[in-house]
């Protein structure tokens, strides 16, 4: 199944100074060359355009900012060229970030087409940089490289899935959150990761006081580093408003719009809407209803000027699969049907005319924004439009669902018109029925329709905090399936998973880790391996194993001592599927709604839920004991963070031994007892920990107390 690529790639060591050259990710090619460069007096030399990566530079080199080369001064020249002979070759999504960097004796040249690409080689160039007694050291080499996919979202920094609860914000308010987020951007600039799942779900700018300036504090210092922040919200449907579901729970951020004609003070009706939820009908999802378009429009532009996100996620009503949109769309309004008279999901009389002709509305009012932050939407947005129709692996009818889903894009590409920064969303997919891989199939019919329109893909396949709460998720090890996705969003990488987002990182860079990937050989065994990733019952011991790569990250995260206490941390529990508890949200409220609700899903027992939590603690007190000791040689918020997460975790682990063994056998002494432990829990986080929330939710901790009042019901 698994295939390591190129053995050798893993470590380049440097015959001169014996220290190991690492650069994650992995670069494409990398040459050594002989000896040291010393930087003893330096200056970054440049030209105007290439601004943000000089200044990056010129502050961590403690180096002047020079126009041309002074003499007695180590050059270090960023330089743009077109037109580069090492580019040639390379597609639209490779050139903007491509780069060569060379180190040589007399000097550094970081050489790319666009900016982007000078400061991916001065990420490189600082993972690089060695500190000796106060001297400056470089490894002489020359590296040429370039990324697999254009934007690499790694990073999930949402606790709930993609909807909401921001993982920095732990509950020590907004000036430690937003220099947190900073910190956490510098971490994402070194490892080239330049797309961040960052807010959900809504559009508000009044969400609190101070969202919207805080917002826009975070997206420029983001951009300056070349990365996009996604905010997610709704175009149409707000399924949050009144689905109910544990994710859910927590209601819409932005407004909810209503189906009204006249707009807005005439009557309520429906239109489009998800098939067994009649109420779903009326929130927002008439297409021909001009009065509501000018409203949410409105609404839209003003989250645009006021946030300068990078990514705007569109979410419409909740209809992934082929079956469901296609019976969304038939039950449209009469005036709908005027319009688009058509049934069919892929025709331009049918739902790919009606939401081209929306998503092409989006653009045309969101596209002209500039502001005053240097901010040009047309150049520094993108769009994701994602559903009514994502897709989904498992898919069967109608029988050639998968060429229909591809006339539904190629359909809807067509009609929108030529527009870059647009993407149409789609969820993990593998083999195609005909042979190939989906994505690279709908690219490629994408780019045949030439209208400059991609795939992107959000891939859900554990550490998610919706199939699973794995601290280790490694599903993007299939990631190498979505070649020809403009973007891959990875729906894991957040709280407490640094060392994922590094792992990520990598493989969404060079398409493996470290030459290794899993390769399954057809679909059966690809949904099949998908499941175990899922679980976190897949950690291949080439990567997973002590002195591989995730302790490698471990050790250049938090030092050789710390790190290698973290590694044995996070992989307690090994491929059991029990691994740690360090997040109360979805490991424990998850359970606790089984709870509150009495009864379980069918299959599942109350002695197997009580034996897992016996499991899952055992796996926190392990994880526990090094990372305390970790929290000991280290300075590092993120390992005492952990720390205090895994302590929190135990004691909701207890607690939730107890609870589940009462459901097994009632008693009423181990009910007093339950009550007993959760006043002990409830004084001892008061105690210990803050709870101020930054943004609504307060991140993990906002959930903390109000568990604990779920478990004493
Ligand atoms: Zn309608």
């Amino acid at each position: 199944m698994a295939r390591l690529l190129f053995l050798a790639a893993a470590i380049w060591t440097s015959a001169i100074s014996a220290a190991p050259v690492e650069i994650l990710p992995t670069p494409k090619k990398l040459e050594l060359g002989k000896g040291d460069l010393t930087l003893a007096k330096c200056c970054v030399v440049t030209a105007a355009e290439a601004a943000d990566a000089a200044q990056l530079l010129g502050e961590r080199l403690r180096a002047r900012i020079v126009g041309q080369a002074v003499p007695g001064c180590v050059a270090v020249t960023l330089r743009l060229d077109p037109h580069a002979s090492f580019a040639a070759g390379l597609n639209r999504d490779q050139r903007p970030e491509a780069y060569r960097l060379t180190i040589r004796p007399g000097g550094v040249e970081l050489v790319a087409l666009q900016p982007e690409g000078l400061l991916r080689a001065a990420a490189s160039l600082l993972q690089l940089l060695r500190s000796e007694a106060g001297v400056k050291r470089l490894p002489c080499l020359a590296i040429t490289d370039w990324p697999n996919f254009r934007y690499r979202a790694a990073s999930d920094w949402l606790v709930n899935v993609e909807v909401n609860r921001w993982a920095y914000d732990w509950g020590d308010g907004p000036q430690k959150y937003l220099a947190r987020v900073k910190r956490k951007l510098d971490f994402c600039f070194l490892y080239k990761i330049n797309q961040v799942w960052f807010d959900g779900l809504g559009w508000n700018v009044d969400r609190f006081p101070g969202y919207a300036a805080m917002m826009r504090e975070c997206t420029r210092y983001a951009r300056q580093r070349g990365i996009k922040l996604t905010f997610a919200g709704y175009g149409g449907g707000y399924g949050t408003s009144y689905q109910q579901s544990d994710i859910y729970r927590c209601g819409y951020f932005g407004q909810t719009f209503f189906n009204r004609r006249p707009y807005p003070h005439g009557p309520q009706y429906s239109c489009r809407g998800m098939g067994r939820l009649e109420v779903s009908r009326a929130y927002g999802t008439c297409l021909s209803n001009e009065g509501l378009a000018r409203a949410k429009l409105a609404e839209l532009k003003r989250f645009v000027a006021e946030v300068e996100p990078g990514f705007l996620y569109l979410h419409d009503i909740d209809t992934g699969d082929f079956v469901s949109s296609q019976a969304g769309w038939r039950m449209r309004c009469e005036e709908c049907r005027r319009r688009w008279p058509s049934d069919d999901i892929d025709s331009p009389q049918g739902q790919a005319g009606a939401m081209a002709s929306w998503y092409a509305q989006i653009r045309d009012a969101l596209q002209p924004i500039t502001t005053a932050g240097a901010y040009q939407a047309r150049r520094d947005l993108t769009l994701i439009l994602i559903s009514p129709l994502y897709t989904a692996y498992y898919e069967k009818v109608p029988p050639d669902v998968w060429r229909r889903e591809l006339d539904y894009f190629c359909a809807m590409s067509r009609l929108m018109g030529p527009s870059r920064n647009v993407e149409f969303g789609l969820r993990e997919l593998f083999y195609a029925p005909g042979g190939g891989k989906k994505i690279p199939g709908l690219r490629a019919a994408l780019d045949a329709v030439g209208n400059g329109h991609a795939p992107l893909v959000i891939s859900f396949g554990g550490g998610d905090n919706y199939y699973s709460d794995d601290l280790l998720n490694f599903s993007g090890a299939m990631a190498h399936f979505f070649q020809g996705a403009e973007s891959v969003c990875l729906s894991n990488g957040g709280l407490h998973e640094e060392p994922v987002q590094v792992l990520n990182a990598e493989l969404l860079w060079s398409g493996a880790a470290q030459g290794y990937r899993e390769e399954p050989p057809d679909e059966q065994a690809a949904r099949d391996l998908w499941t175990r990733l899922e679980k976190g019952r897949c950690r291949p011991a080439a990567v997973f194993g002590p002195g591989r790569l995730l302790e490698r990250i471990c050790r250049r995260l938090w030092g050789d001592a710390a790190g290698a206490e973290m590694y044995r941390a996070y992989t307690a529990g090994g491929e059991s599927g029990d691994g740690p508890v360090s997040r109360v949200w979805y490991s424990v409220t998850g359970d606790v709604r089984r709870l509150q609700a009495a009864a379980l899903p069918k299959g599942m027992r109350w002695e197997n839920l009580h034996d897992r939590w016996l499991r899952r603690l055992a796996s926190t007190q392990e994880a526990l004991g090094h990372a305390r000791r970790a929290a000991g040689l280290t300075s590092d918020e993120d390992v005492a963070w952990f720390a205090r997460c895994l302590e929190v975790g135990r004691r909701f682990g207890e607690v939730m031994v107890v609870a589940t063994g009462l459901r097994v056998r009632p008693d009423q002494a181990e009910r007093s007892s339950l009550l007993k432990a959760l006043n002990d829990l409830e004084m001892y986080l008061r105690a210990e920990f803050r709870l101020e929330k930054t943004d609504l939710l307060g991140g993990d901790p906002g959930c903390w107390l109000e568990t604990i009042e779920h478990l004493r019901e």
